[in-house]
């Protein structure tokens, strides 16, 4: 199948506007998506767009007179249900094997990075007219999805909150059709490379400075104040690990299909980096040793796998990595570890910030962005629902404007709403004091 995607939203915005309900109809929305889903399909593929004034019909043969064969290309859809229900599914030519990969692998990755509910991929001759032209009289492969229902207001508002969501969602399932690693497009306001990679680089280290300076840095600063009462001095290890994992993936990419994965990019952070505080970490073994040893000993079985011991206060620090002959050990002072990762990591900022090249920032910034993006959507939205069944629900002070009962009326799973008084609301009496919570990208404007 050819790399070329013609794409198509749903109806035309002449005289078939395809189902409307809550303000908005079909067209509008398929429109929306297409257009946010268009710059992204164009990083991997051959995109065309069949014009928004034809109807189906039109449309039908617009794309048969450029694309005479099966292996063309894939005419993908956008459409909107409508008649009561909630989720997504994407449709398939009946009884070809192909054509229901295609639309299955596009509605589970799609329903995977939304959340929105999976009601499967379905044979053409399921729908009330027993076929669909999109599917049957269209040359190349062909797909039409169904991303939300128009008269169902929280599927609705879930697609309006994030039309990115939306069409990064159904450009990784055509990815995914492919073989194709979706990409991330670093920037939609500006096209200029210097522009993107400025606006890159202020995320980044307000990513730096939210998530380390403030949470991990601050963390060890406090357990350092009371470090002759630390018994169990894994914590600085925990923190200190978990950055080097951080910075490793900020250089070398977060995904496994990617080109490195925790093993390599933590042991490159400790060499590289690490190595320029202590010239021990720049030894290999010692790489391995702290990522299978120490990181794994602490996280796996609480407490350091044989051959270690660790304490903050009980040798002194110019002890640390020394061999303890006797006991046949090597010495880690956890404090003395943690404070090498905080020397190193203000260093490899510094030469992040020196470095002035754009290209390197925007990689930089998509593997953090990419690691934003994971999401684990279907267990999530399962186990909110358990939660809500049960009735185990409160909002945060931010939120407490007192409008629950509101979003609930237009929704027909009323019944999964709590009701007022069991809705049990924080004080909002320590504005200092703020969850850990994954970053989202507008956090980092
Ligand atoms: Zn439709």
């Amino acid at each position: 199948m050819k790399n070329t995607i013609i794409l198509n939203a749903g109806h035309n915005n002449a005289d078939d506007c395809g189902a409307a309900a809550n303000g908005t109809t079909e067209a509008i929305e398929a429109i929306k998506v297409r257009d946010k889903l268009i710059p992204l399909l164009k990083q991997n593929f051959e995109v065309a767009i069949v014009p928004d004034e034809l109807n189906l019909k039109q449309s039908i043969k617009w794309v048969n007179e450029q694309y005479k064969k099966l292996d063309d290309g894939l005419a993908f859809s956008i459409h909107l249900n409508a008649g009561g229900g909630h989720g997504a599914e994407a449709f398939y030519y009946d009884n070809n094997e192909i054509s229901q990969q295609i639309a299955k692998t596009i509605i589970d990755k799609y329903c995977d990075i939304t959340g929105f509910r999976n009601r499967g991929a379905k044979a053409d001759t399921t729908t009330r007219w027993k076929r669909l032209g999109w599917i049957r009289d269209i040359n190349p492969w062909s797909c039409l999805i169904e991303i939300c229902f128009i008269d169902n207001i929280e599927d609705l508002k879930r697609l309006q909150n994030d039309y990115d969501k939306i069409a990064w969602a159904i450009y990784s399932g055509i990815s995914a059709v492919y073989n194709i690693k979706p990409i991330k497009l670093v920037s939609d306001s500006s096209n200029s490379e210097e522009n993107m990679s400025s606006n890159n680089f202020k995320k980044l280290n307000k990513y730096f400075e939210k998530y380390i300076d403030e949470m991990i840095i601050k963390d060890i600063e406090l357990l350092k104040k009371r470090n002759k009462k630390l018994k169990f001095s894994y914590p600085y290890i925990m923190l200190a690990c978990s950055g080097i994992d951080l910075f490793g993936g900020i250089e070398k990419d977060f995904s496994d299909s990617g080109r490195s994965n925790s093993k390599t990019r933590f042991r490159w952070f400790v060499n590289e980096w690490m190595g320029k505080i202590n010239d021990l970490y720049k030894e290999e073994s010692l790489a391995y040793l702290i990522y299978e040893g120490w990181r794994c000993g602490v996280m796996h079985q609480a407490t350091l796998k044989k051959g270690f011991e660790t304490s903050s206060h009980l040798y002194p620090r110019s002890r640390h990595l020394h061999y303890i002959e006797d006991k046949d050990r090597i010495f880690i002072h956890s404090l003395q570890f943690a404070e090498d990762f905080i020397e190193a990591q203000k260093m490899y900022r510094e030469h992040i910030n020196n470095s002035g090249d754009a290209n390197y920032i925007n990689s930089l910034y998509s593997h953090l962005s990419n690691m934003m993006q994971e999401s684990v959507n279907n267990r999530f939205n399962e186990f909110v629902s358990i939660l809500k069944a049960q009735n185990l629900v409160f909002n945060s002070p931010s939120s407490s404007g007192g409008s629950s009962g509101t979003t609930a009326t237009a929704n027909t799973e009323v019944s999964n709403v709590p009701q007022e008084q069991m809705i049990t609301r924080l004080p909002d009496d320590d504005p200092e004091c703020v969850p850990s919570a994954p970053p989202e990208e507008d956090d980092l404007e």
